[in-house]
């Protein structure tokens, strides 16, 4: 038989209630085992000359019953008869195989740690919500690629996982009863899951999801959801769990200019595009259009993503939207994403505040017009303690550092811009109050950038986030 036709392991869920399980070794590795099987309440035994501390102090609370001796023919003999699994976890290679021996040959489950050779069952990887398990296995050829398979599922899977798994347990004798037809039933499951209930479920929101799932039983239409969520500014990676979790289960996404098509490639595959790009002075959908095709949406029953760039209640208009969801009866959610002024501040090495120099660090928009000028508290801008991020401000770069220079802070006054900050292709331009437009106009600037003004910037350090070719770039 070559490697590639080898018959895999057979994976399978035991009981282990009661059960006895025997550990050989009294050390780190058996102490390992033991965690695992702790959970289960299984009658653990080690078998070890002497233990460790660790096992020592789950001996004394009773957690395992020591039999202090070697691992020796005639002792194996006597305890192995009755056992449900084995684990051979000394740090020595031979034991080990001479216990697994030993147990096989009385067809007894045997794990050698570390050595699927002599071993007639292993271990996988897990990932644990509740009632929910998920055991990865490479057949012990690799399993610190198991491990890492490990994270990436465990980071998928959504915080709530076990309460909604409780949920479904609980409300299981119920729904049997109101819908006895086995596909209707499935359908009135499918249905709860793939919509709001199973969001409420998660999390805790019984009550609600319990209604939810009354209406389906009763065939009563459910109304969506409207979720705002924060994509962060553009790096794939600062996108929270919770954004990427509700991004793969939308049904329609509202999405707007800020927005990188990497970011939106992690949008349920089958989920309606909607864009509603938005431009400073061209706006492709009216606020109200958008207020709108939210409720439109939900009502029909969709779960409607509103994504936008950053955190979606900082220049983002997330306010308005909700207040209209309200008016609506919309039920909705927001979700926090990392804003434009800490993903650019980071990736650009400039921290936004700093016990020597900026005691606070205020947002403002360079947006604020008012008659074709801005309007904007510039007494409490021009404080020198402080950091100023700017948002929106590109174009009205000059005005804004002439008014702060007006209003008393110095012209050699450090000032950065950060244009797509956090993206593959961001720049990032250092100066002063004085030449920062210049720098910027020389140096095309576009949308979107960041700008922030403080002595912060002279604290700039670059990260190995941020190349040096990237940097090259500066200027
Ligand atoms: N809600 C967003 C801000 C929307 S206003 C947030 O919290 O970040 C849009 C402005 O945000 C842009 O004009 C720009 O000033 C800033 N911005 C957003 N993403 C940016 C990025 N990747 N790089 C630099 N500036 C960005």
């Amino acid at each position: 038989m070559t490697a590639s036709d080898e018959p895999g392991w057979f994976p399978i869920a035991l009981r282990l209630r009661d059960a006895r399980v025997l550990v050989v070794g009294g050390g780190g590795i058996a102490l390992n085992k033991v965690r695992l099987l702790l959970a289960h309440a299984a009658r653990i035994e080690v078998l070890a000359p002497t233990l460790d501390d660790a096992l020592t102090a789950l001996r004394d609370t009773g957690d395992i019953h020591h039999i202090p001796a070697e691992a020796a023919p005639d002792r194996l003999d006597a305890l192995l008869p009755g056992c449900r699994l084995v684990y051979a976890a000394t740090d020595d290679r031979t034991v080990n195989r001479a216990v697994a021996a030993r147990a096989d040959a009385l067809n007894i489950p045997v794990c050698a740690v570390d050595d699927p050779t002599p071993s007639s069952f292993i271990t996988p990887a897990q990932i644990h919500r509740g009632p929910v398990r998920i055991a990865i296995s490479t057949g012990g050829a690799a399993p610190v690629l198991a491990r890492r398979l490990r994270e990436r599922i465990e980071a998928a899977m959504p915080a709530g996982l076990d309460g909604l798994a409780r949920f479904l347990r609980d409300a299981r004798g119920h729904v049997v009863t109101r819908c006895p037809d086995i596909d209707r039933r499935r359908r009135v499951w499918e249905a709860f899951l793939d919509g709001r209930g199973a969001e409420a479920a998660q999390r805790g929101d019984t009550e609600t999801a319990r209604q939810i799932l009354d209406h389906l039983l009763d065939d009563t239409p459910v109304t969506g959801e409207v979720w705002l969520v924060g994509a962060g500014p553009g790096d794939p990676d600062l996108l929270t769990l919770r954004a990427l979790h509700l991004m793969q289960n939308a049904d329609s996404v509202l999405y707007d200019q800020l927005l990188p098509p990497d970011l939106l490639d992690r949008v349920r595959r089958d989920a309606t595009r909607v864009f509603v790009g938005k431009q400073r002075d061209r706006h492709t959908m009216p606020q109200e259009q958008i207020n709108a095709e939210l409720i439109r949406r939900a009502r029909g029953g969709e779960r409607v993503l509103r994504l936008k760039g950053g955190d979606p209640f900082i220049f983002g208009r997330g306010g308005e939207e909700i207040e209209a969801l309200m008016q609506a009866g919309i039920p909705f959610q927001v979700v926090p994403g990392i804003t434009a002024a800490s993903g650019c501040a980071a990736y650009a090495g400039i921290p936004l505040t700093h016990r020597d120099c900026a005691q606070s660090c205020l947002f403002v928009t360079g947006h604020a017009r008012k008659d074709g000028t801005l309007d904007l508290p510039w007494a409490r801008m021009a404080d020198s303690g402080q950091t100023i991020a700017i948002y929106m401000g590109v174009s009205a770069l000059p005005d804004l550092c002439a008014m702060l220079v007006r209003h008393g802070l110095p012209p050699d006054w450090p000032a950065a811009i950060i244009e797509r900050g956090t993206r593959p292709d961001q720049r990032v331009l250092t100066g002063t109050l004085d030449t920062l437009p210049t720098l910027a106009r020389a140096n095309s600037v576009g949308s979107p950038a960041l700008i922030l003004v403080g002595e912060v910037v002279r604290h700039r350090v670059i990260s190995s986030s941020f190349s040096e070719e990237k940097e090259a770039k500066r200027l």
